[in-house]
């Protein structure tokens, strides 16, 4: 039977994809607050996710450290079938695990550098999704999704970039590009799945204070390009956060295949 999406009861499970640490952590504690259990994905640091853990079990809801590089088919594997067995299936994930690389003109880019970024940003969320929508749908969820108490709809939330529209040129096009696809996604997700009982939205973070500018080689790129944003500082996490959780609330319950900014204005 087709669902319309308000009259889901899907599990109150989030996994969050780099919830260890900037807009994923704070995503995780958001949605510990409004009655989550959270699997905290992570792909290097244990400690970082298990003290995410921490936090969100002190706030009484259930938590799961789960190791996982998201742009490899069968860690993404292994790390469901580790949520189904530990928390039971999942009724919302959220697609933040991205990375960025040092500022280069496309002229420059090596193809491992661009299949890097569009494996990590791209099929990773892609394939998450897969498997977040195998578990939550209500007309394609698998037998063992439902027998364990699945197949009752759900959401997603994909980590765009207002980078997706201002191209990043000379910093990281082949990024901005990723995030492109990403909005595509969101569009094109929520609408095939728009009779499943799922719904699927995207956030547009501008330039928000975490550690992924060290990555890219510019630590403090947050603080010394503030100048290029209209409320003139960077987004905190928890600003992300919030539009995150609200998007995975019952309060959007008629939103899906949007994306917001969360750009202070960019
Ligand atoms: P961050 O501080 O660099 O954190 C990245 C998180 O992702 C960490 O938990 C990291 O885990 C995890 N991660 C990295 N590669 C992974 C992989 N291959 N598989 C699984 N997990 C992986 O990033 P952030 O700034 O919070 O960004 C989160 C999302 O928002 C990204 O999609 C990013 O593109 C987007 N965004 C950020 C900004 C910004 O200004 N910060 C702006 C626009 C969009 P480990 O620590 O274990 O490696």
């Amino acid at each position: 039977m087709n669902t319309p999406i308000e009259s889901t009861g899907a599990p109150r499970r989030v996994l969050v994809t780099g919830g260890s640490r900037g807009i994923g952590a704070a995503t995780a504690l958001r949605c510990a607050q409004q009655g989550w259990d959270v699997a905290v994905n992570y792909a290097r640091d244990a400690q970082a996710a298990e003290a995410v853990c921490a936090q969100v079990r002190a706030l009484g809801r259930q938590a799961l450290a789960v190791q996982a590089d998201v742009a490899d088919e069968a860690q993404v594997l292994a790390m469901f079938d580790t949520i189904d067995r530990t928390l039971g299936p999942i009724g919302a994930l959220v697609n933040n695990a991205g990375v960025v690389a040092e500022n280069q003109r496309v002229a420059d880019m090596t193809v491992q550098r661009l299949q890097r970024i569009f494996n990590t940003n791209v099929v990773g969320s892609f394939v998450c999704a897969r498997e977040a929508v195998r578990r939550m749908s209500t007309l394609h969820a698998s037998p063992q999704a439902r027998a364990a108490g699945g197949g009752r709809g759900g959401a997603i939330v994909n980590l765009s970039s207002k980078a997706a529209v201002l191209g990043a040129p000379g910093w990281y096009v082949d990024y901005a590009a990723s995030k492109g696809a990403i909005d595509t996604f969101t569009v094109g997700l929520a609408r095939e799945l728009a009779l499943e009982g799922i719904r699927v939205n995207g956030v547009r973070p501008g330039i928000v204070d975490t550690d992924i500018h060290a990555s890219g080689g510019w630590p403090d790129r947050a603080h010394t390009s503030s100048a290029l944003i209209p409320m003139q500082r960077p987004g905190r996490p928890d600003e992300v956060a919030a539009a995150i959780a609200w998007l995975l609330s019952d309060d959007a319950s008629y939103t899906t295949g949007a994306t917001l900014d969360v750009a202070g204005g960019r």
